[in-house]
């Protein structure tokens, strides 16, 4: 039996996977340890849970597992990178350099750090929501600190070409930070062979909890901590670690590398054959490269349907997607990433974005929705 509403939003948020729930209960029921008690055994059993994820985590992206760090969240690692790396380096220069289409988390914290004395240079985006290369090399000046781009856009799933960003980075002495939380579980993340040197993730994106991410920070590199307390994490990020959601994040993780490939493939499959059908029928276009993307994302444009909010609600009994809009109170601002994109209001008015995940059978409900 079918469930309504179809739940097509997994960009947005996923369900816990029953097997990250299930390896997440015993921290919640017996092993109640703090995991920087090291004077007991109820400490150490929590201590090893959470050296049991930071390697299930560490595989996941080819890292070491003295390089994660947890967070609450994809949002506090991005805002611990950014700020940390402004308040470490500052006697080595002011400028930042991002992008456009970056995620609310990164444009506010730089936003933040505008207003105390840095200098930001966004990026523009062509219209396949990709940045310029050169754009990039002749943006970088003597005082630049970092260049964040993130890898895969929450709303069009384009993927930048994180590599040969990330070398021009090293080659004007600047540090590199990707917000992964899309990418991270999804596409294969070597953080080596691209050179990173910091990348932010989340758990609740990949079958696991809210609440619960990570910062990769390669060893070289200095942090200012943003949460001061008892030292934990290296002094790095404070405060007492968050044991089940931890396990469920190494969990997810573990989950992750199982079936990413899989799971990626037939995603893409159902993704792009539902793409197809409509396009020739001339019912949609898409937004953004369709070929350097993730398999799970599709951001349309409805050319029959003038207003994607008031669609989106029509539907609302049948199936959850959203617009790239953020909606706020009556007012609904088109995308910044459409914008960016050089998609006009009007066009980014008409857009949904439609993420698929691991209950995705198929899409002939939607199929049939925007075909009629
Ligand atoms: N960055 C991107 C690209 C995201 O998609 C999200 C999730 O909405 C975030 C950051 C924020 O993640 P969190 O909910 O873990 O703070």
């Amino acid at each position: 039996m079918v469930k309504y509403p179809i739940y097509l939003d997994y960009a947005a948020t996923t369900p816990v996977d029953p097997t990250v729930l299930e390896a997440m209960l015993p921290y919640f029921k017996w092993v109640y340890g703090n995991a920087a008690s090291s004077t007991h055994q109820h400490g150490e059993l929590a201590g090893k849970a959470v050296k049991d994820a930071k390697s299930q985590i560490a595989e996941l992206i080819s890292a070491e597992t003295n390089e994660i760090y947890f967070t609450s969240g994809a949002t506090e690692s991005i805002n611990l990178a950014i700020k940390g790396v402004f308040e470490a380096y500052k006697n080595e220069g002011n400028h930042i350099v991002t992008v456009k289409t970056e995620h609310k988390a990164v444009l506010d914290t730089c936003g933040y750090l505008e207003e105390i004395g840095a200098d930001i240079t966004y990026l523009n985006v062509d219209d396949h929501g990709l940045i310029s290369l050169d754009d990039l090399e002749a943006s970088i000046t003597d005082s630049t600190i970092l260049v964040c781009v993130m890898y895969a856009n929450n709303e069009t799933g384009v993927i930048h070409d994180i590599k040969k960003i990330a070398k021009l980075a090293h080659k004007a002495n600047a540090l590199f930070f990707s917000d992964a939380t899309q990418a991270f579980g999804k596409i294969p993340i070597n953080v080596d062979k691209l050179h990173m040197d910091m990348m932010a993730f989340n758990a609740h994106k990949i079958y696991g909890p809210k609440g619960v991410g990570g910062l990769y920070i390669n060893p070289g590199v200095k942090l200012a901590s943003q949460i001061h307390g008892g030292g934990h994490q290296k002094g790095k990020r404070s405060g007492t670690l968050n044991v089940p959601g931890i396990v469920g994040l190494g969990a997810a993780a573990k989950l992750a590398q199982q079936s990413m490939l899989r799971e990626g493939k037939r995603l893409k499959e159902l993704r792009d054959e539902f793409e197809n059908e409509l396009i020739l029928l001339n019912k949609i276009k898409v937004n953004g490269d369709r070929i350097n993307r993730l398999p799970n994302i599709s951001n349309i444009q409805l050319l029959e349907s003038p207003d994607a909010y008031k669609f989106i609600l029509t539907h609302k009994e049948k199936i959850s997607v959203s617009t790239g809009s953020a909606c706020n109170s009556e007012v609904i601002e088109p995308s910044h990433v459409l914008r960016a994109m050089n998609i006009d209001d009007d066009k980014a008015n008409k857009s949904i974005r439609i993420s698929l995940g691991k209950n995705t059978e198929d899409l002939e409900l939607i199929k049939s929705i925007i075909r009629s």
